[in-house]
């Protein structure tokens, strides 16, 4: 087989917008980095009207991504590794799916399966072995496919061990094929033991560089001592081959990085339309595209100031800079010139810190983004504060649907599943405390305690109009970001607040 010439078979879904869903971190941007990277490459294929990202742990929600795509039919992709309890269960509740095809609000969504069970994963494992280990014989060579194990990952365990019957079964002339895991047997620490060739290639069988790939399993294999940085603080992966045990071991960046996992996105679309019979008939009709008509209409209301990023008008094209840099001249500014440099500017502080709130009032200075068009400025403005564009239309229009933080906290399950459990009072301080304008979030609140009560009293600076921008910004010029629902951050502080309520109750 020659991996190296595989690409996916699908056709143009030119009536559709993409959406895939990422698991994406609080901590890094490793997490979320490949699910961007295979959304900028089928977008550069033209494919679908319309790419989006969005992830259960940053932006856009799950609830928001919604409002970043204009078309009435929506393929969803889960960038996961298995199916299980993210896929069967967090996905479909947070998407409102009602199974593999949902009619909602005027849509038409498929939900398709996880990348990581779609049988051109093994290809991809061939084209990493022999990517990390180049010019090594697979007859002297022992392919390690490792995962996390126990019950955590539910059926990652099967996903592996599928691949490593495929890959034994298949002929492919590796001296010997094992499955290992972090925390259960077999153990990838064994490794030495467990194999027997004089090359040993290890493949992670995870989505992205982050903790366990990158940080973790080095340490369990034996290459390091402790947890080094993440990926993104490192100047380059890891040189190999690493000598140890008087063999020479090979270790690769996790599956999900490798470019080609953007045509399994798009395989999984090809299956389940062959699967579902939904593959589009005739060109269907297309309605009009309502972001960009709106972009257009706001900047010509000089509403140019959407949360610190200025916008002007300029020979066609636009450029964007931070709003404290608007009056810089461009020759002292680093200029920028692709809708993907905003999710790089936007991605860390002026301390270099990880941005997990875009709306954070920490965008960094200094920058100048010259952009030639309007689908440009709407993917850059994406990157920049994803899915605010949508959400402010929706809004206009009458057609947003903000959450009530009850009904949030009472759907979430799993770890989060005591965050109901705050009083209204705390709901209030919760929001005035962890959402201060100044200081956290730029964006405004438009949701309800519940069904019919505002949010108590100290939230009420974050649901006036004078919110959702800079303070101090007139919001007649501004493109108004605003908040439909809470955010993780705003139920990972609810659920700890409803521990504590809990744990201060007398005995019965
Ligand atoms: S819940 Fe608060 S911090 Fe989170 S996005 Fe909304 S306004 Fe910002």
């Amino acid at each position: 087989m020659n991996a190296g010439v595989y690409t996916s078979a699908l056709n143009s879904h030119s009536h559709a917008a993409l959406i895939i869903v990422g698991h994406g971190s609080t901590l890094n941007p490793d997490s979320s980095a490949p699910t961007h990277r295979h959304a900028d490459e089928i977008r550069q294929r033209g494919l679908f009207r319309e790419v989006a990202c969005c992830f259960w742990k940053e932006e856009p929600s799950m609830r928001e991504v919604y409002e970043s795509v204009d078309s009435q039919v929506i393929y969803i992709v889960p960038n996961f590794i298995s199916e299980g309890y993210f896929c069967q269960q967090v996905l479909p509740r947070e998407l409102r799916l009602d199974g593999p095809i949902t009619q909602r609000d005027g849509r038409t969504i498929h939900y398709c399966d996880p990348v990581g069970i779609h049988p051109n994963m093994t290809r991809l494992l061939l084209q990493r072995a022999d990517e990390v280990a180049p010019g090594v014989p697979r007859r002297d060579t022992s392919l390690i496919i490792v995962g996390h194990g126990t019950n955590l990952n539910d059926n990652s365990t099967k996903a592996i061990q599928d691949q490593v019957r495929l890959i034994r079964e298949g002929g492919y002339g590796f001296a010997e094929v094992i499955d290992t895991y972090m925390e259960e047997a077999p153990l990838v620490s064994d490794w030495h033991t467990l194999t027997t060739a004089a090359n040993v290639v290890v493949v992670p069988f995870f989505i992205a560089d982050g903790l366990h790939s990158f940080q973790d399993i080095p340490v369990l294999l034996g290459m390091e001592s402790e947890p080094g940085k993440a990926l993104s603080q490192m100047e380059v992966f890891r040189q190999n081959p690493i000598p140890m045990h008087g063999r020479n071991l090979y270790y690769s960046s996790a599956i999900g990085t490798e470019a080609l996992m953007a045509d399994v996105i798009l395989d999984q679309v090809h299956d389940f339309d062959a699967k579902h019979h939904t593959a589009p008939q005739a060109p269907a009709p297309i309605p009009g595209d309502q972001l960009r008509q709106a972009l257009t209409s706001w900047l010509g209301e000089d509403r140019h100031i959407i949360g610190q990023v200025h916008i002007t008008s300029e020979s066609g094209g636009f450029h964007l800079r931070h709003l404290e840099d608007a009056d810089i001249p461009a020759a002292q500014l680093t200029l920028y010139t692709q809708p993907a440099d905003a999710r790089e500017i936007a991605r860390n502080d002026a301390q270099g810190e990880f941005r997990p709130i875009k709306t954070a009032p920490t965008l960094i200075r200094g920058w100048l983004l010259k952009l030639p068009d309007l689908s440009s400025l709407q993917l850059a403005l994406e990157f920049l504060y994803p899915a605010a564009i949508g959400m402010a239309l929706a809004q206009e229009k009458g057609n947003l649907q903000p959450v009530p933080l009850r009904h949030l906290l009472g759907r979430q399950t799993g770890m989060y599943r005591f965050a109901n459990g705050i009083t209204d009072t705390q709901s209030g301080e919760i929001i005035a405390s962890f959402c201060k304008t100044e200081t956290n979030c730029l964006r405004r609140i438009v949701w309800p305690l519940d069904d019919s009560q505002p949010l108590p009293g100290p939230a009420a600076p974050k649901l006036s109009l004078e919110s959702g921008q800079v303070p101090g910004t007139p919001p007649t010029r501004c493109i108004p970001l605003l908040c439909m629902e809470a955010c993780n951050h705003i139920v990972s502080v609810c659920r700890k607040v409803a521990r504590e309520n809990h744990d201060a109750k007398p005995a019965a």
